[in-house]
């Protein structure tokens, strides 16, 4: 099998900044009281000001810091490998590769953000991060990098998934990272929502509110976040600018790029490096994967919604299920998120990004092929990308270079597979009206 490798010294010294490109300039953060665009000084309360910085910045290309790169440098660049087994299993014309994101210390993509917002918080003073984790994934990679950078980090983890996944909770705790069940009794937010609905599996909403209230009363405290923000996006596109190096390493043109899609920032980082060639008119398709259990892109709507469901959070235009969203608790697959990134969302809506969703069971079946040919386990998430590749390579011709990216391992999602093998995981479509009821009662903007 052939490995396309960069040297070392190759890791890329800056992330590359797609809002310049935008060919529309991108609808802000909004103040859901005011109406007017929130000041970004404003989220400098929650954030690091160097990540706010990046949030709106206009330079195509931003350094990354030595310390960072370093850090990258344990497990990057990471490899980009050519699925020769996949391609025969299929039968298809194609070829594939993909961008192996599994081969960090936390096993996904996430670190490639978690190290950066731990290094501009530790420069500037921050003593404790806090945030939210569905799966535990980015809870795992906030607690790796806070180890690597000497701060401490609590993680509310969605109540179903703490239980599930028991686990992820222990490799937090042995990068020092503090794992809690959410809703907790430690936050306004937390107790209100225990008290209403004392069955509640949790959402990523829910903890995401807890999150950014323990910030906001905590001294030397911040918050960090795994997807969505432009800031997220800007550091996950390290994945890109590797991918095309290798891509002309090995002499090929990528046609069809896909990514899993939770909140966007996998996929994001993986295709923005190549979004300028779309814009120049190459042949390039951009396809994000979803679950039919949490359609965002497929049937939600683009509007300014919340970011959260306890409406602490500033309001974004994108896509949206409606923040109160809350997944059936028989959905194994991840990609929980009731948004997607602001700029991929822009992307979507002016078609310069597809869009398909599937259902779990098919997408586990596309998951156990893909361990079978090429050998790694991909976590549940990474499972729609697969079974999107494996969809187009069906239709593909032998011009076309199919790539995707491979977002982490499912070691620590057994029992996601267990639910699977043992016929218990159920196919579910989230209904059209739950989204409509959902949005009705948004403040208009
Ligand atoms: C978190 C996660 C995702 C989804 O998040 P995005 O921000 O959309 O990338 C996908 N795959 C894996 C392995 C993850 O951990």
């Amino acid at each position: 099998m052939k490995k396309v490798l960069l040297n070392e010294e190759e890791l890329p010294k800056q992330w590359y900044n797609v809002l310049p490109d935008l060919p529309e300039q991108l609808p802000p953060p909004v103040d859901p009281e005011t109406k007017k665009p929130v000041d970004p000084a404003k989220l400098t309360a929650i954030f690091a000001e160097e990540c706010v910085e990046q949030e709106v910045s206009t330079k195509r290309f931003i350094d990354i810091p030595e310390e960072v790169r370093k850090a990258y440098a344990m497990w990057r660049p990471t490899p980009l490998v050519r699925a020769y087994n996949l391609e025969k299993a299929i039968g298809t014309k194609a070829k594939i590769f993909y961008k192996n994101e599994s081969v960090s210390p936390p096993g996904s993509h996430k670190p490639n953000t978690a190290v950066a917002q731990a290094y501009y918080n530790k420069k500037e003073g921050t003593k404790n991060l806090v945030t939210e984790t569905g799966a535990g994934q980015w809870g795992s990679a906030l607690s790796f990098a806070g180890a690597q950078f000497g701060l401490n980090v609590k993680v509310y983890m969605v109540r179903a998934s703490f239980e599930q996944k028991p686990y992820r909770k222990l490799l937090m705790q042995s990068w020092g990272g503090n794992c809690l069940s959410s809703p907790t009794d430690q936050t306004e937010v937390g107790r209100r929502i225990r008290k209403e609905f004392p069955d509640t599996s949790g959402s990523l909403g829910i903890a995401i509110s807890e999150a950014v209230e323990d910030a906001l009363t905590h001294k030397n405290t911040k918050y960090a976040i795994g997807s969505v923000s432009n800031h997220v996006l800007l550091h996950q596109t390290v994945i890109g600018l590797e991918t095309e190096k290798q891509l002309a390493d090995a002499g090929v043109k990528p046609t069809i790029m896909i990514g899993c899609v939770g909140g966007g920032s996998n996929f994001g980082g993986f295709i923005l490096p190549f979004f300028p060639r779309k814009m120049e008119g190459e042949n390039i398709r951009f396809i994000a994967v979803e679950p039919k259990a949490c359609p965002t892109f497929t049937k939600g709507e683009y509007v300014y919604d919340y970011g959260d469901t306890g409406k602490v959070t500033p309001m974004f235009k994108m896509y949206t299920l409606g923040s109160s969203f809350i997944p059936p608790a028989i959905h194994a697959g991840g990609l929980r998120y009731h948004g997607d990134a602001p700029i991929l969302s822009l992307m979507k809506k002016l078609g310069l990004i597809e869009a398909q969703a599937y259902h779990q069971r098919e997408v586990f079946e596309a998951g156990v092929l893909f361990a079978r040919t090429e050998g790694i386990l991909p976590a549940p998430e990474t499972n729609h990308a697969i079974k999107a590749v494996i969809e187009e390579a069906k239709k593909a011709s032998a011009d076309d270079v199919i790539v995707f990216n491979f977002s982490g391992h499912g070691h620590f999602d057994l029992s996601a597979y267990d639910a699977y093998f043992s016929g218990r995981l159920e196919d579910y479509e989230y209904p059209e009206e739950e989204i409509k009821k959902a949005l009705k009662n948004l403040p208009k903007i």
